[in-house]
């Protein structure tokens, strides 16, 4: 590892972007990953681990087993100046580098052993109830729904969405390919409306939609996506480099709008791109294989600059579109290439629904794509 003196790089979020670029940098500087759960974990995974808990056994890697040369702080970061990052526990850890990569807030267990407990319980849960309720048509809503329908056939499944069609990142087609599948599964899907989970006490089996109608069901699960993690950039010096929608400004670098030293990646940033008509700006897909992109640039670029390279000659990021796949249960997907709506079954579900990419993602940290630690 190269000395600390101005090497000292600290990287906030062990999501899919914090501790790919941890990993990649570990060997070039002196890495301290920020994150408030000893484990990575793969979201893409994550609904598999609702049915089958022990596919979680290889999703839930412990930061300290792929992470093996840097050093691990498992904290929330609660603010940060431009020299330092506060920790909820009041220490404070001194950076010449900062990388931010804290995605989506998502309150998950601290140890992978709690998780994996808490797969145990939401797997119970599915198994004990003859009807399930889930509230949200966006990925997480119709990929539990598939993985349900698929694994518990019997199961009475009914899916709510406010929207007026499910998954509305992809296109129309993708959506009517989505809602045609869960329907031959037979679940019953409601658009253009929304469920009160607020007056539903634990043990109630009755809920009730917007447009009166009734439902019932042994549990719910809430699938209505995460707020974006940028609370502990508002208050502060960072505030003037965020958007609208909390999301941090990065330039083509991938360095924070106006700071030279601080690095964004991940879901947390707000790239866009232009058409190829040039007519309007899409918002780049918050996906993982863009994390893991910008990650790679990221750490190119850290590389150069702690062996004291000219910033002139570091990496450019360009944001672009690519294809999204969904999978529907254990088989099949439904996938959009480009944004253009080529929408196919079996192909998309070879590629991803198996293994939902745990395999390729583990040896990507180079680790063992089927031995648990
Ligand atoms: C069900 C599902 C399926 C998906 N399928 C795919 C797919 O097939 N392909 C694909 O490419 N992408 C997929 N995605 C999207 C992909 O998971 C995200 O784009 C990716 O996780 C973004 O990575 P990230 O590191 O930016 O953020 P996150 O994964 O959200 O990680 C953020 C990390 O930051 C930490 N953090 C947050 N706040 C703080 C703080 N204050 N202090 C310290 N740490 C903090 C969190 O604990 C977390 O570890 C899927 C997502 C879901 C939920």
């Amino acid at each position: 590892m190269a000395s600390e003196g101005r090497n000292k790089v600290v990287v906030i979020g062990g999501g899919v972007a914090g501790s790919y670029v941890a990993k990649k940098l570990e060997s070039h500087g002196s890495v301290t990953l920020i994150d408030p759960k000893e484990y990575f974990e793969i979201p893409w995974a994550s609904l598999r681990g609702m049915v089958e808990p022990s596919f979680a056994e290889r999703s839930l890697i412990q930061h300290e087993d792929c992470l093996t040369a840097s050093r691990l702080i498992v904290s929330n970061a609660i603010n940060i100046t431009n020299t330092e990052v506060l920790l909820s526990d009041g220490r404070l850890v001194p950076y010449n580098y900062l990388i931010i990569a804290t995605g989506h807030h998502d309150p998950v267990p601290k140890t992978r052993a709690e998780r994996l407990v808490q797969y145990q319980a939401e797997n119970e849960k599915i198994k004990a109830a003859q009807s399930i309720l889930i509230v949200g048509g966006g990925p997480t809503g119709v990929e539990l729904a598939g993985e349900i329908a698929v694994d518990f056939p019997r199961k009475k499944i009914t899916l709510v969405h406010n929207g007026y069609r499910l998954l509305e990142f992809m296109g129309p087609k993708a959506s009517k390919k989505a809602l045609d599948w869960l329907k031959s599964k037979h679940v019953d899907v409601k658009l253009e409306q929304t469920v009160s989970l607020e007056n539903v006490s634990e043990g109630s089996k009755v809920y009730t939609t917007s447009a009166g109608e009734t439902i019932e069901a042994d549990c719910h699960f809430l699938c209505t996506g995460k707020p974006l993690a940028s609370s502990l950039l508002k208050g502060n010096f960072l505030k003037d480099s965020l958007d609208d929608h909390g999301r941090l400004i990065v330039d083509e670098n991938l360095r924070v709008k106006g700071h030279k030293n601080i690095f964004a990646i991940g879901d947390i940033t707000n790239l866009k791109f232009l058409t190829n008509s040039m007519e309007c700006e899409w918002q780049e897909i918050k996906q993982g294989y863009f994390a893991k992109k910008q990650a790679s640039v990221a750490a190119k670029n850290l590389q150069l600059l702690l062996a004291g390279g000219n910033e002139s000659k570091m990496s450019t990021y360009k944001p672009s579109s690519t294809t999204v796949i969904v999978s529907l249960g254990r088989h099949d997907a439904v996938a959009q290439v480009h944004r253009l709506t080529t929408v196919i079954w079996l192909i998309p579900g070879l590629i991803k629904s198996k293994d939902l990419f745990v395999g390729k993602t583990r040896k990507e940290l180079d680790l063992d794509s089927h031995i648990i630690h």
